[in-house]
Protein backbone atom coordinates (compact mmCIF):
# COMPACT_ATOMS: atom_id res chain seq x y z
CA UNK A 1 0.00 0.00 0.00
CA UNK A 2 0.78 3.52 -0.40
CA UNK A 3 2.56 5.48 2.70
CA UNK A 4 0.48 6.27 5.56
CA UNK A 5 2.46 7.66 8.03
CA UNK A 6 1.47 10.17 11.90
CA UNK A 7 3.48 12.74 12.51
CA UNK A 8 3.57 14.46 16.17
CA UNK A 9 3.54 18.17 15.88
CA UNK A 10 2.73 19.38 19.55
CA UNK A 11 1.64 16.98 22.33
CA UNK A 12 0.82 19.31 25.22
CA UNK A 13 -2.67 20.35 26.27
CA UNK A 14 -3.83 23.67 28.13
CA UNK A 15 -1.11 25.94 26.87
CA UNK A 16 2.78 25.21 25.31
CA UNK A 17 5.27 24.73 28.26
CA UNK A 18 8.83 25.94 26.78
CA UNK A 19 11.59 25.23 29.39
CA UNK A 20 14.92 23.43 29.10
CA UNK A 21 13.23 20.53 31.29
CA UNK A 22 11.08 20.11 28.04
CA UNK A 23 13.13 19.76 25.17
CA UNK A 24 12.49 16.07 24.66
CA UNK A 25 8.98 14.95 24.33
CA UNK A 26 8.50 19.13 23.06
CA UNK A 27 6.47 22.12 23.89
CA UNK A 28 3.65 22.90 21.57
CA UNK A 29 0.22 21.82 22.14
CA UNK A 30 -1.83 19.94 20.36
CA UNK A 31 -1.20 18.91 16.15
CA UNK A 32 -0.72 15.63 14.34
CA UNK A 33 -0.10 15.56 10.72
CA UNK A 34 -1.14 12.34 8.79
CA UNK A 35 -0.06 11.37 5.19
CA UNK A 36 -2.48 9.19 3.22
CA UNK A 37 -0.96 8.48 0.62
CA UNK A 38 -0.98 12.22 -1.54
CA UNK A 39 -3.80 13.24 0.93
CA UNK A 40 -3.02 15.50 3.69
CA UNK A 41 -4.79 15.57 6.96
CA UNK A 42 -3.86 17.86 10.16
CA UNK A 43 -5.76 16.96 13.05
CA UNK A 44 -5.84 20.20 15.54
CA UNK A 45 -4.05 23.60 14.92
CA UNK A 46 -2.42 24.44 18.20
CA UNK A 47 0.74 25.75 18.29
CA UNK A 48 2.19 22.61 17.28
CA UNK A 49 0.32 23.24 13.46
CA UNK A 50 3.14 25.90 12.78
CA UNK A 51 6.04 24.04 11.89
CA UNK A 52 4.00 21.48 10.15
CA UNK A 53 2.57 24.75 8.06
CA UNK A 54 5.93 25.52 7.24
CA UNK A 55 6.66 21.89 6.13
CA UNK A 56 4.04 21.16 4.20
CA UNK A 57 4.79 24.85 2.63
CA UNK A 58 7.64 24.01 1.53
CA UNK A 59 6.72 20.58 1.02
CA UNK A 60 4.27 21.75 -1.77
CA UNK A 61 1.33 20.25 -0.25
CA UNK A 62 -1.47 21.83 -2.02
CA UNK A 63 -4.67 20.32 -0.88
CA UNK A 64 -5.03 20.00 3.29
CA UNK A 65 -7.88 18.85 5.61
CA UNK A 66 -7.43 20.67 8.85
CA UNK A 67 -9.83 18.37 11.20
CA UNK A 68 -10.85 20.07 14.72
CA UNK A 69 -11.53 18.45 18.00
CA UNK A 70 -12.90 21.77 19.30
CA UNK A 71 -11.97 25.10 19.39
CA UNK A 72 -10.10 25.65 22.74
CA UNK A 73 -7.69 28.15 22.46
CA UNK A 74 -4.96 24.72 23.00
CA UNK A 75 -6.38 23.47 20.02
CA UNK A 76 -7.06 26.14 17.68
CA UNK A 77 -4.45 28.84 18.89
CA UNK A 78 -1.86 28.19 15.65
CA UNK A 79 -4.54 28.47 12.74
CA UNK A 80 -3.53 32.02 12.07
CA UNK A 81 0.58 30.94 11.42
CA UNK A 82 -0.53 28.28 9.22
CA UNK A 83 1.14 29.00 6.35
CA UNK A 84 -0.88 27.30 3.71
CA UNK A 85 -3.43 29.47 4.80
CA UNK A 86 -1.83 32.41 3.04
CA UNK A 87 -0.73 30.77 -0.34
CA UNK A 88 -2.54 31.04 -3.49
CA UNK A 89 -3.50 27.89 -5.42
CA UNK A 90 -3.38 26.14 -2.32
CA UNK A 91 -6.75 24.17 -1.16
CA UNK A 92 -7.72 24.36 2.93
CA UNK A 93 -11.17 22.62 3.94
CA UNK A 94 -11.37 23.27 7.85
CA UNK A 95 -13.40 20.62 9.67
CA UNK A 96 -15.50 21.35 12.51
CA UNK A 97 -18.36 19.09 14.15
CA UNK A 98 -17.93 19.39 18.22
CA UNK A 99 -20.67 22.57 18.72
CA UNK A 100 -23.31 22.46 21.03
CA UNK A 101 -25.35 25.14 19.35
CA UNK A 102 -25.85 26.27 15.79
CA UNK A 103 -22.36 28.29 16.05
CA UNK A 104 -20.72 27.19 12.49
CA UNK A 105 -17.05 26.30 11.70
CA UNK A 106 -16.99 29.89 9.56
CA UNK A 107 -17.78 31.64 12.33
CA UNK A 108 -15.65 30.32 15.25
CA UNK A 109 -13.11 31.02 12.77
CA UNK A 110 -14.14 34.59 12.31
CA UNK A 111 -14.90 35.27 15.83
CA UNK A 112 -11.50 34.13 16.94
CA UNK A 113 -9.12 35.61 14.03
CA UNK A 114 -10.79 38.82 14.80
CA UNK A 115 -9.87 42.64 16.34
CA UNK A 116 -8.80 43.56 19.16
CA UNK A 117 -7.60 39.67 20.23
CA UNK A 118 -5.38 39.17 16.63
CA UNK A 119 -4.94 41.85 13.88
CA UNK A 120 -5.17 39.53 10.69
CA UNK A 121 -8.81 38.36 9.59
CA UNK A 122 -9.69 35.77 7.62
CA UNK A 123 -10.31 37.89 5.02
CA UNK A 124 -6.48 37.90 4.19
CA UNK A 125 -6.30 34.19 3.80
CA UNK A 126 -4.93 33.59 0.06
CA UNK A 127 -5.89 30.14 -0.23
CA UNK A 128 -9.05 28.70 -1.14
CA UNK A 129 -10.88 27.85 1.74
CA UNK A 130 -13.91 25.59 2.42
CA UNK A 131 -15.61 25.28 6.17
CA UNK A 132 -17.09 22.17 6.55
CA UNK A 133 -19.55 21.42 9.36
CA UNK A 134 -20.83 18.36 10.46
CA UNK A 135 -22.59 16.54 13.34
CA UNK A 136 -20.76 13.19 15.04
CA UNK A 137 -21.12 11.09 14.14
CA UNK A 138 -21.33 11.79 10.56
CA UNK A 139 -18.80 9.92 8.68
CA UNK A 140 -16.73 12.28 6.42
CA UNK A 141 -16.02 10.90 2.58
CA UNK A 142 -12.98 13.02 1.96
CA UNK A 143 -11.57 10.75 -0.65
CA UNK A 144 -12.86 7.59 -2.17
CA UNK A 145 -9.79 6.04 -0.60
CA UNK A 146 -10.08 8.26 2.96
CA UNK A 147 -13.09 7.74 4.89
CA UNK A 148 -13.16 9.49 8.61
CA UNK A 149 -15.41 8.73 11.41
CA UNK A 150 -16.23 11.11 14.06
CA UNK A 151 -17.93 10.67 17.76
CA UNK A 152 -18.84 12.86 20.53
CA UNK A 153 -16.53 12.96 23.38
CA UNK A 154 -17.26 14.29 26.65
CA UNK A 155 -15.62 17.36 27.34
CA UNK A 156 -16.68 21.23 28.02
CA UNK A 157 -18.56 22.49 25.17
CA UNK A 158 -17.96 19.86 23.39
CA UNK A 159 -15.23 17.84 21.43
CA UNK A 160 -14.99 15.31 18.37
CA UNK A 161 -12.95 12.31 18.49
CA UNK A 162 -11.71 11.20 14.94
CA UNK A 163 -11.33 7.42 13.18
CA UNK A 164 -9.09 8.13 9.59
CA UNK A 165 -9.09 4.92 7.41
CA UNK A 166 -7.24 4.88 4.89
CA UNK A 167 -5.41 1.35 3.28
CA UNK A 168 -6.99 -1.12 5.15
CA UNK A 169 -5.84 0.38 8.28
CA UNK A 170 -7.00 2.95 10.71
CA UNK A 171 -5.62 5.70 13.47
CA UNK A 172 -7.95 7.66 15.88
CA UNK A 173 -7.15 11.02 17.53
CA UNK A 174 -9.59 11.01 20.98
CA UNK A 175 -8.83 14.07 23.00
CA UNK A 176 -9.93 15.86 24.53
CA UNK A 177 -12.22 14.28 26.61
CA UNK A 178 -12.68 12.35 30.15
CA UNK A 179 -13.87 9.02 31.59
CA UNK A 180 -16.81 8.22 33.49
CA UNK A 181 -15.41 6.02 36.08
CA UNK A 182 -17.05 2.43 36.62
CA UNK A 183 -17.97 2.08 33.20
CA UNK A 184 -16.00 2.52 29.67
CA UNK A 185 -17.16 4.82 27.02
CA UNK A 186 -18.75 2.98 24.62
CA UNK A 187 -18.88 5.14 21.87
CA UNK A 188 -14.97 5.79 21.76
CA UNK A 189 -14.96 1.90 21.75
CA UNK A 190 -17.06 1.42 19.11
CA UNK A 191 -15.54 4.34 17.04
CA UNK A 192 -12.23 2.89 17.62
CA UNK A 193 -12.73 -0.87 17.69
CA UNK A 194 -9.79 -2.79 15.61
CA UNK A 195 -8.16 0.16 15.18
CA UNK A 196 -3.69 0.41 14.25
CA UNK A 197 -2.93 2.81 17.10
CA UNK A 198 -4.92 5.47 19.21
CA UNK A 199 -3.69 8.71 20.56
CA UNK A 200 -5.74 9.40 23.05
CA UNK A 201 -6.07 12.44 26.56
CA UNK A 202 -3.92 11.18 29.15
CA UNK A 203 -3.19 14.61 30.58
CA UNK A 204 -3.61 12.76 34.47
CA UNK A 205 -3.05 9.82 36.16
CA UNK A 206 -5.79 7.34 37.83
CA UNK A 207 -4.57 8.52 41.02
CA UNK A 208 -4.34 12.33 40.08
CA UNK A 209 -7.74 11.91 38.55
CA UNK A 210 -10.12 12.63 41.53
CA UNK A 211 -8.49 16.17 42.35
CA UNK A 212 -9.43 16.82 38.71
CA UNK A 213 -13.03 15.36 38.24
CA UNK A 214 -15.19 17.69 35.88
CA UNK A 215 -11.61 19.49 33.93
CA UNK A 216 -12.74 17.23 30.68
CA UNK A 217 -9.61 14.72 30.57
CA UNK A 218 -8.29 11.26 30.87
CA UNK A 219 -5.60 9.00 31.99
CA UNK A 220 -3.22 6.56 30.27
CA UNK A 221 -4.96 4.14 32.23
CA UNK A 222 -7.91 4.76 31.07
CA UNK A 223 -5.93 4.99 27.42
CA UNK A 224 -4.99 1.32 28.12
CA UNK A 225 -8.33 0.28 29.22
CA UNK A 226 -9.65 1.28 26.24
CA UNK A 227 -7.65 0.07 23.91
CA UNK A 228 -7.70 -3.70 25.49
CA UNK A 229 -11.22 -3.78 25.37
CA UNK A 230 -11.44 -2.56 21.69
CA UNK A 231 -8.71 -4.56 20.28
CA UNK A 232 -6.54 -1.67 19.06
CA UNK A 233 -2.55 -2.66 19.59
CA UNK A 234 -0.94 1.05 20.39
CA UNK A 235 -1.37 3.55 22.76
CA UNK A 236 -0.19 7.07 22.12
CA UNK A 237 -0.51 8.61 25.71
CA UNK A 238 -1.10 12.62 24.62
CA UNK A 239 -2.12 16.34 25.69
CA UNK A 240 0.56 16.25 28.20
CA UNK A 241 -0.35 18.75 31.40
CA UNK A 242 2.49 21.52 31.58
CA UNK A 243 3.92 20.28 34.62
CA UNK A 244 4.95 17.19 32.85
CA UNK A 245 9.16 17.31 32.27
CA UNK A 246 11.00 14.91 30.39
CA UNK A 247 11.89 12.90 33.06
CA UNK A 248 8.54 12.66 34.19
CA UNK A 249 7.49 11.57 30.98
CA UNK A 250 10.48 8.98 30.05
CA UNK A 251 9.28 7.93 33.31
CA UNK A 252 6.12 7.25 31.81
CA UNK A 253 7.36 5.53 29.10
CA UNK A 254 8.42 2.36 31.61
CA UNK A 255 5.68 2.65 33.39
CA UNK A 256 3.24 2.53 30.59
CA UNK A 257 4.66 -0.23 28.59
CA UNK A 258 5.23 -2.35 31.88
CA UNK A 259 1.25 -2.62 31.22
CA UNK A 260 0.41 -2.33 28.40
CA UNK A 261 3.74 -3.07 26.04
CA UNK A 262 2.02 -1.02 22.97
CA UNK A 263 2.33 2.20 24.82
CA UNK A 264 4.43 5.44 23.09
CA UNK A 265 3.86 8.76 25.02
CA UNK A 266 3.97 10.89 22.68
CA UNK A 267 6.45 13.53 21.59
CA UNK A 268 7.14 16.40 18.98
CA UNK A 269 9.19 14.74 15.95
CA UNK A 270 7.46 11.15 16.50
CA UNK A 271 6.67 9.57 12.61
CA UNK A 272 4.90 6.15 12.87
CA UNK A 273 4.62 3.94 9.87
CA UNK A 274 1.46 2.92 10.35
CA UNK A 275 1.76 0.97 6.76
CA UNK A 276 4.11 -1.40 8.42
CA UNK A 277 1.98 -1.88 11.36
CA UNK A 278 3.36 1.23 13.29
CA UNK A 279 6.85 1.04 13.04
CA UNK A 280 8.73 4.20 14.78
CA UNK A 281 10.41 6.25 11.65
CA UNK A 282 12.01 8.96 13.95
CA UNK A 283 12.12 10.64 17.18
CA UNK A 284 13.76 14.04 17.94
ZN1 LIG B 1 -6.90 20.57 25.02
ZN1 LIG C 1 -10.37 21.30 25.46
Amino acid sequence: MSRFELTIWGARGSIPAPAAANTRFGSDTSCVELRCGDHVIVLDAGTGVVGCGRKLYNGEARDIDVLLTHCHFDHIIGLPFFMPLYHAGTQVRIHAGHFEDDTTCREMVERFMCPPYFPVTPKQFAADIKYCDFRPPDVLDLFPDLRVRTVRLNHPNGAVGYRVEYGGRAVCYITDTEHRPGGLDQGIIDLVAGADIMIYDSMYTDEEYPKYRGFGHSTWEEGVRLCRAAGVPRLVAFHHDISRTDTWLADLVGRAQAVFPGTLVAETGLTLDIAERVRIVEAS
